[in-house]
């Protein structure tokens, strides 16, 4: 691997993937560093005895505009475009049918207020009706799409990604992390296992010092997280302290996933889904068996992901499987077993699930999407202005990082 390439690329998730392809089969020589031992990121199918299970991102959001579709199309990877049952509870259990339509209501009344009449303090929260009985719930499915409760989301951040979604969530059996890590460009040289551990800029290179060694790139793209990029694991130049600064004001919320194996006869429902209890802020949300697998995935977010980081995974599991219990009765105790689980929050090298901007912090993402010096760039999914939080707006960053990095090496976008 050369030590001196044209360019560096920091971290192989979604958006240093998005990079690579756009650089690929320009005549550059292209180095990729990841911590871990593995490419993908937050991008990860874990193949287990009854399937492969996505711990990390597992639907394409927008799917009519997004990129990884086509990706997946000429890859010949087989999508699902059937409508996720998200919507729906199965046998209405625990959550009456009026019940869900005024909770959905409510929730419905929330988004367009913070979209037509934003809260001047931008705390999401503050667009709340402080007599509706369903705000644990509204924080709930904040905690789901977001990571963390409306008190700390800034209204205009959450309502630029609401806005520009849209309702088309498609998946593929065979995992999205799966067509993420099989995207990167076969002839990219990739170290694994080399964390950065510091960023010089006072030549004229960039210079990165990581646990295999020295690198000097012309120039570099940094895609690690924003928990990443305000942490300490790396020194940083002081030069970057605007954009460690920005990276503080997008904090990665909490988010867990838990798969847990049906055996036996059960009343599980192929491709059905409840809430666990509607009146809980810590509530899971499941999934019951995807694709017709003997699993349910049960979704954490918010006050529910942060107590599972907390307890364990063994603890979240039993509680998992009580709430599931209580809903269903005793009898399918026996047909649950743990089978996987994500553990985002302790994973160094990222540190939690997604960003969201804290009230007031929106513009942020802006700013952490800046050059350096026309020689350092910044890619990942917290630099997207709507499709922050997601694969597909980590893959079009990169792809902007690298259409920037070409054009300061004189080589502008064919
Ligand atoms: C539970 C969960 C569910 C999700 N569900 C969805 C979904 O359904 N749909 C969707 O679109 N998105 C979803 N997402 C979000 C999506 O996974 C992310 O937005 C996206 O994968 C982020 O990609 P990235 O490249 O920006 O960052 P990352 O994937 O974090 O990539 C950054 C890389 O940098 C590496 N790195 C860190 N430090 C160093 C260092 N010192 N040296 C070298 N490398 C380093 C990291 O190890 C990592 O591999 C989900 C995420 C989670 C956690």
């Amino acid at each position: 691997m050369t030590t001196e390439p044209d360019i560096a690329i920091i971290g192989a998730g979604a958006a240093g993937i998005g990079a690579a392809r756009r650089l690929a089969g320009r005549g550059l020589t292209v180095v990729m560093i990841e911590a871990m031992p593995r490419t993908g990121g937050r991008a990860w199918t874990q193949t287990t005895s009854v399937g492969q299970f996505d711990l990390g991102c597992g639907w394409l959001h927008s799917a009519e505009r997004n990129p990884w579709v086509e990706i997946a199309e000429s890859a010949g990877i087989a999508i699902d475009r059937r409508r996720s049952a998200w919507g729906e509870q199965f046998g209405q259990l625990g959550f009456s049918p009026a019940e869900q339509e005024e909770a959905g209501e409510a929730f419905d009344r929330w988004n367009e207020a913070l979209a037509a009449d934003p809260p001047s303090s931008d705390r999401a929260s503050d667009r709340l009706d402080p007599d509706s009985p369903w705000n644990t719930y509204i924080g709930a499915l904040s905690g789901f799409i977001n990571g963390d409760e409306p008190q700390r989301l800034s209204a205009r951040d959450y309502s630029a990604y609401d806005q520009a979604s849209s309702d088309n969530n498609w998946r593929m059996p065979s995992g999205y992390g799966t067509l993420i890590t099989s995207s990167l460009p076969s002839n990219t040289s990739v170290r694994l296992d080399a964390p950065l551990q510091s960023i010089d800029l006072s030549g004229k290179r960039v210079a990165l010092e990581t646990t295999v060694g020295r690198l000097q790139p012309r120039a570099a793209i940094v895609t690690v997280s924003t928990n990443v990029l305000a942490g300490d694991s790396i020194v940083w130049p002081s030069a970057l302290d605007p954009w460690r600064d920005a990276a503080r004001r997008l904090p990665l919320g909490s988010n867990e996933k838990l798969f847990l194996e049906i055996s036996g006869n059960s009343p599980f429902e192929a491709e059905t889904h409840l809430i666990g209890n509607p009146r809980d802020a810590e509530t899971g949300s499941y999934y019951i068996r995807p694709f017709g697998l003997p699993v349910i995935e049960c979704y954490l977010g918010g006050a529910g992901a942060r107590a599972a980081a907390s307890m364990g995974m063994e603890a979240a599991f039993a509680r998992a499987i009580e709430q599931i219990v209580s809903l269903f009765g005793s009898s399918v105790r026996a047909n649950l077993r743990p089978l996987v689980a994500s553990d985002w929050a302790h994973a160094p090298t990222i540190g939690g699930a997604y960003s969201h901007a804290l009230p007031g912090e929106a513009h942020a993402r802006s700013v952490l999407a800046q050059s350096f010096d026309q020689r350092l760039f910044f890619a990942g999914e917290a630099t997207h202005r709507t499709d922050f939080s997601t694969a597909h707006g980590a893959y079009q960053s990169g792809v902007r990082a690298a259409e920037e990095a070409l054009e300061a090496l004189g080589m502008p976008s064919a």
